[in-house]
């Protein structure tokens, strides 16, 4: 049977499009190769009652009302502004770093290391935003456990993820107007966009296309370098080994949700979920549930979290965009198939424009993706 539109991929870029295109009066079929729906933002209770999430934590923040509204559609939120630490000379720290902290260890006057407007590399990048003491606290053994590379391997433009603050402001996100947590996790949150919308879990869609035809178009939201079965040679990404321990007979292990180790420490952050829930559950619960991670180079596309950023490996994405241009009908995207890393708000924002030149379409699919 054939439908109008088919959707590889359950995560928020194609639950989201597959939702406009059926609100538009579409019939889609949504396939994911995974046992259960959601990608990446897949969560699960645990027997403690507390939400657990299976590919690492996820914190909702946006300045869009528009997708602020559309998410509520789905799940009722309760507030909740993410606070992380950073384990340093053996103390609990700001992230980011607190302008108090800096002060004290480098003077009032400080400086930027660098003073250079085109920064080669993120090493340098950073160094023009912090002196090097504070970079090498804080930044410099966080970056290279993240990526398994020196800093100075990686692209200048890694450094825009993070701010040198003027403040002491705590929040990592202060400027985003709208921030919670979904009260009964993602994986409901999800259930619910994708409601009344054929899913079929358990499919690999690469090992069967011929079985899933479209009318219109496929939009294709697994890996790129996979749909070209690796022809031009893999694309790297990072990931994270997770480790869960269940504290039957403790309340509380760590003062706040996300301690970051930049030092010697293998695990490059510790988890505790129970600080992500609504208040109105805490009693209910038993124990405390902590996620070690710890960063790795997964092999299995199914474990690939974070883009590589390099100029290699953006090369070899450009030459796999310019192969799917000349595929007739199928539209690559989201976080995989852009190699691209979007926060939450951003993938949904990404999957609203894509959605709305599908529905009034005259280009050919991969023109789709031009901004
Ligand atoms: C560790 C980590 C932490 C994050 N934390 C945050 C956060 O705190 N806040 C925030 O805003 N964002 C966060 N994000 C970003 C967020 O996870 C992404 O924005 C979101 O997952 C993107 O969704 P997607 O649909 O593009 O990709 P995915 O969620 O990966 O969905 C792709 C889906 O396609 C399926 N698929 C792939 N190939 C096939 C195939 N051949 N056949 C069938 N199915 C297939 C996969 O199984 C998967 O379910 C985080 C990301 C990571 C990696």
């Amino acid at each position: 049977m054939k439908n109008d539109f088919v959707v590889v991929g359950s995560g928020l870029t194609g639950a989201v499009i597959a939702r406009l295109l059926v609100d538009a009066g579409h019939d889609v079929l949504v396939l994911d190769r995974r046992p259960h729906l959601g990608g990446n933002v897949f969560d699960r209770r645990h027997e403690s009652g507390i939400i657990v999430p299976d590919y690492g934590p996820h914190y909702f923040r946006t300045v869009s009302e528009k997708i602020w509204q559309f998410v509520n559609r789905f799940s009722r939120f309760h507030p909740y502004q993410h606070q992380v630490k950073s384990f340093v000379d053996g103390q609990l720290e700001n992230w980011p770093i607190a302008a108090s902290y800096i002060r004290r260890v480098c003077g009032e006057q400080w400086q930027p290391e660098l003073k250079i407007e085109r920064p080669a590399n993120f090493e340098e990048a950073a160094l023009s935003l912090m002196p090097r003491v504070i970079y090498e606290k804080f930044v410099k053994g966080y970056t290279e456990k993240q990526w398994g590379v020196a800093a100075t391997q990686l692209s200048a433009g890694l450094c825009k993820r993070f701010d040198v603050r003027a403040d002491d402001n705590p929040y990592l996100t202060p400027k985003a107007k709208f921030q919670g947590m979904p009260v009964d996790g993602y994986h409901a949150m999800m259930q619910r966009m994708l409601e009344g919308i054929p899913v079929l879990l358990g499919v690999d869609y690469l090992k069967d296309k011929q079985e899933f035809p479209a009318r219109q178009l496929t939009i294709f939201t697994g890996p790129i370098d996979e749909y070209f079965q690796f022809e031009l040679g893999r694309l790297h990404y990072r990931g994270q080994q997770r480790k869960n321990t269940y504290h039957v007979d403790s309340d509380q292990i760590q003062s706040t949700s996300q301690i970051n180790f930049p030092g010697e420490q293998q695990q490059i952050r510790d988890i505790e979920w129970k600080h992500l829930m609504p208040p109105d559950q805490l009693d209910s619960l038993r124990g405390t549930v902590v996620t070690q991670e710890i960063p790795w180079s997964p092999n299995n596309p199914e474990q690939f979290e974070y883009p590589f950023p390099d100029e290699d490996n953006q090369k070899r994405y450009q030459d796999y965009r310019a192969m799917a241009r000349q595929v007739p009908d199928v539209l690559i995207c989201g976080r995989l198939g852009e190699y691209r890393y979007y926060d939450m708000d951003h993938a949904i924002g990404r999957a609203f424009k894509l959605a709305e030149k599908i529905l009034s379409r005259t280009e050919s699919p991969q023109d789709l993706l031009v901004d």
